[in-house]
C-alpha cells in the first residue's frame, strides 16, 4: 500500500502485523536534510518489505531517515528499531522503557512471568505456551545497541515539527506520546486509539498499578480537546473528549464486571484466571489469554489498592475476595 501523504511534510506508512489488529501506522515527518520517523514497526519478512515498498515509493533509502522516535517497548512499535539504527538513524525512547525492553526481547528466560501465571490460578499449559508465543515475537524485533532518552516535558524536532513529549504510562509503564502544538495534533502510539481500547496489563516486572496510570494518563489531554489524533493503529480523528469519555466507561464496565465476579466468589476468593474463563471461556489463543490475564490483574489490583476488593495468597495461589 502507497504512504498517505496527510500533510505536505507528513506521510503514513501502514506496516502489517501478524495479530489480529493486522497493521501499525508509522509517521514519517520530512525536514530541510533528512526524514523522521515515529515508531518503527515490527520486524517480520512482511513488514520489511512494505516498509522498504514504501521508502521507494518517496525514493528514499534507509539512510535518508535521521530520527526514530520510539513510543513504548511493544513489538509493533520498536521491532524494527535496530534495522534502523543499523542504517544510520538515532533511536529515542523513554530512559525507563528502555530496561523492560531489553528484558522482554533479550534472551532472559521468562521465569518471573511463568510464576505469574501460576499464582494468578492458571495452569503449567498456559505458562508454556505463552513462552512459547513470546520467544516467537523475540524473533520479531530487533534492538539497537544504543537508546537516546527522552523525559517528559522535553521538546524533540521531527522534521521542521517542534514535538511536546508528553509521558502516558498504563499500556505501558513509559509510554510517551509526542504533541505537535502549531499543528494541533497528537501522534499517540497507543494511548489515544480510535476503534480498540489499549490493552492495560500488568506484568511482574512494571509499576503496579496501571490501570490507574492509563486514567492518570487520559487527565493530560484537556487542553488538546481540538487536536487531531495520530493513532498508531486505525484512522486519524477529532474528537478527543468524547473518545476519552468512552476509554473511561470501558473501563468502569470492565470493573464492574470484575467485581462481579469476585462478589460470585464462594468466599475462598477468585484468581484472575478464574474471571479471564468467566469473560471468554476457551474462545482465546495464547497470545490472546496473556493479554487477557494481565488486563483482568490489572483491574483487580486497581480495585485492591483503592481498598474495595483484598487478596490473599494460599499455597502460592492468588485469591481476591470482598
Ligand atoms: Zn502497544
Amino acid at each position: 500500500m502507497p504512504p498517505e501523504q496527510l500533510a505536505p511534510d507528513l506521510w503514513r506508512i501502514k506496516v502489517p502485523l501478524p495479530f489480529r489488529l493486522r497493521e501499525v501506522n508509522l509517521y514519517l515527518v520530512r525536514g530541510s536534510h533528512g526524514y523522521d520517523l515515529i515508531d518503527a514497526g515490527i520486524d517480520t519478512p512482511e513488514a520489511r518489505a512494505a516498509f522498504n515498498a514504501a521508502l521507494r515509493e518517496l525514493r528514499l533509502h534507509e539512510s535518508d531517515i535521521g530520527r526514530v522516535y520510539v513510543t513504548h517497548m511493544h513489538p509493533d512499535h520498536i521491532g524494527m528499531s535496530g534495522r534502523r539504527a543499523k542504517a544510520g538513524s538515532r533511536i529515542f525512547l523513554m530512559a525507563d522503557e528502555e530496561r523492560r525492553a531489553r528484558f522482554v526481547w533479550g534472551t532472559e528466560p521468562l521465569s518471573d512471568w511463568i510464576a505469574y501465571t501460576r499464582e494468578h490460578g492458571a495452569g503449567g499449559e498456559i505458562a508454556k505456551g505463552i513462552v512459547i508465543a513470546v520467544n516467537s515475537i523475540r524473533r520479531a524485533v530487533s534492538l539497537p545497541d544504543r537508546f537516546e532518552h527522552l523525559r517528559d516535558g522535553d521538546v524533540v524536532e521531527a522534521g521542521k515539527r517542534r514535538l511536546r513529549v508528553v509521558w502516558t504510562p498504563g499500556h505501558s509503564d513509559y509510554h510517551y506520546v509526542l504533541v505537535d502544538d502549531d499543528a494541533r495534533v497528537i501522534f499517540c502510539g497507543d494511548q489515544l486509539l480510535p476503534a480498540i481500547t489499549p490493552n492495560i496489563g500488568l506484568y511482574p516486572e512494571c509499576r503496579p498499578n496501571p490501570l490507574e496510570d492509563f486514567l492518570w494518563s487520559l487527565g493530560r489531554f484537556e487542553r488538546e480537546a481540538a487536536y487531531t489524533v495520530l493513532p498508531g493503529h486505525g484512522a486519524n480523528y477529532a474528537t478527543l473528549p468524547q473518545r476519552i469519555g468512552q476509554f473511561q466507561v470501558h473501563h468502569d464496565e470492565r470493573l464492574a464486571g470484575v467485581r462481579a465476579r469476585v462478589a460470585s466468589g464462594d468466599g475462598g476468593g477468585v484468581t484472575a484466571y478464574e474471571i479471564v474463563k468467566h469473560f471468554w471461556g476457551d474462545a482465546l489463543s495464547t497470545h490472546e489469554v496473556r493479554f487477557a490475564l494481565v488486563e483482568v490483574v490489572a483491574h483487580l489490583e486497581y480495585m485492591r489498592l483503592r481498598g474495595e476488593i483484598s487478596r490473599e495468597d494460599r499455597e502460592g495461589v492468588r485469591r481476591y475476595a470482598l
